[in-house]
């Protein structure tokens, strides 16, 4: 599931290929129609014609913002990528994928693809996300806002809260934009066991994940946008510390990585060095 990076490094890639361009096309594929919370037809007849004013994230959402020319009421394409949900840009000259649930021709000869091989992704296509896209207004502050943010702000958060710190960090009221994946390298970094109660950290354990949060999540971007191979339909995630390492040699303590759950949704950590 693409999580905070892989959605922020797709923003600052796609971005400037997709901002203040003219959508000039706009396909579904008659098989994953159904993945469309808006009626299909309106979509392909909505879109073209429309520019694409902005590209934004929020939490695990993509949030490309269009409005017509002439000045008429903005609507935003809104999507939830969910477990198998990837984005590709592409010439029009690559091949569809099978796995492809809409194409939007843009302006230049692009094509921005949304691909989804579980299906469950979620496309909106709204006038307004607080009304129409189901969770919008109970998101929390960007993960990635937590340095700002403070500790003794970040410390008054995390106290409302009771769940266990993996489910804590999955919690999209909590911090929006982090799930399963970073959940992982999050609680390794601060060296803190998933299963721990919220309520049993130490005010400097506290200080170690507020540190963490931040760290783990910019890292990921630079990593990602360092890789000139970098695929974003494929999602490579082999720099990760811990997470899908199970069975694997820790890098900080050498101990082997434990993992509880199935190998599709895994929870990995170090019992050597995560307390
Ligand atoms: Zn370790």
């Amino acid at each position: 599931m693409p999580e905070l990076p892989e959605l922020e490094a797709l923003r600052i890639r796609i971005g400037p290929r997709v901002e203040g361009r003219l959508i000039t096309a706009a396909s579904v594929n008659p098989k994953k129609a159904h993945l469309l919370r808006y009626p299909v037809d309106n979509f392909a007849l909505d879109l073209p014609a429309r520019r694409i004013t902005s590209l934004t994230r929020r939490g695990k959402h993509m949030v490309f913002a269009t409005e017509l020319g002439g000045g008429g009421a903005p609507r935003w394409l809104v999507i939830n990528p969910m477990l198998g949900g990837r984005f590709q840009m592409a010439g029009g000259d690559t091949a569809v994928p099978s796995t492809e649930v809409f194409t939007l021709r843009i302006e230049g000869k692009q094509e921005l693809r949304y691909l989804d091989f579980r299906d469950m992704g979620r496309i909106y296509w709204v006038g307004d996300c607080s009304q129409e896209v189901p969770g919008w207004d109970l998101q929390g502050p960007e993960a990635d806002s937590v340095a700002p943010m403070g500790l003794d702000v970040f410390r008054t958060r995390l106290r409302r809260f009771r769940d266990e710190l993996k489910d804590l960090l999955r919690n999209q009221e909590f911090l929006a934009g982090v799930g399963n994946a970073y959940s992982d390298e999050i609680l390794f970094e601060a060296r803190l066991l998933p299963l721990r109660r919220r309520a049993s950290l130490k005010p400097e354990e506290e200080e170690a994940l507020f540190r963490a949060i931040p760290l783990v999540l910019s890292r990921a971007v630079d990593v990602i946008l360092a890789n000139p191979n970098y695929e974003e339909s494929k999602q490579d995630r082999t720099f990760m510390a811990v997470h899908m390492k199970g069975g694997k040699t820790c890098p900080r303590c050498g101990h082997r990585i434990s993992q509880i759950g199935s190998n599709r949704e895994p929870l990995n950590f170090c019992r050597g060095c995560q307390l």
